[in-house]
C-alpha cells in the first residue's frame, strides 16, 4: 500500500485531491487528520465569512445613520406639528373675530355689506 497516493474528495467543490497538507489543512479531531474541505474552499469560506461581516459592520453603521435621521426627522415633524397647531389655534382666533364682527355689523343693521 506504500506509495500509492491517499485522495480525498472534497466536502465542498467535490474535487478529488490528493490527502496532504498541500491541499487539505489538519484536523486532529478528524479521523483522517484532514478538514473536510480542501484550503482553497476553506480560504475561500474564510473569504466570504470576511466580507460578509464587513457587509453586516456597514448594514449596522447604515441602520445606525438611518435611525439618527429618523430621530432628526421626527424632531422636525413635532416642531412643525407644533407650527400647524399655534397655526390653527390664530386661524380659529381670527376666523371668531370675524364671526363677532359679522354679528356686530348684522346687529347694527349693517350686514350684508352694501358696495
Ligand atoms: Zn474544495
Amino acid at each position: 500500500m506504500s506509495g500509492n497516493l491517499e485522495i480525498k474528495k472534497c466536502s465542498e467543490c467535490g474535487v478529488e485531491k490528493e490527502l496532504n497538507l498541500d491541499n487539505y489543512h489538519g484536523n486532529s479531531a478528524s479521523k483522517d487528520g484532514h478538514r473536510n474541505k480542501c484550503r482553497i474552499c476553506y480560504k475561500t469560506e474564510r473569504s466570504a465569512l470576511y466580507h460578509s461581516s464587513k457587509k453586516i459592520t456597514q448594514l449596522t453603521q447604515d441602520n445606525d445613520n438611518l435611525r439618527n435621521t429618523n430621530e432628526v426627522l421626527m424632531d422636525k415633524l413635532d416642531a412643525y406639528t407644533k407650527k400647524c397647531e399655534i397655526a390653527e389655534t390664530k386661524y380659529r382666533e381670527t376666523e371668531n373675530k370675524y364671526d363677532l364682527l359679522v354679528q356686530d355689523l348684522k346687529n347694527a343693521g349693517k350686514w350684508p355689506v352694501k358696495g
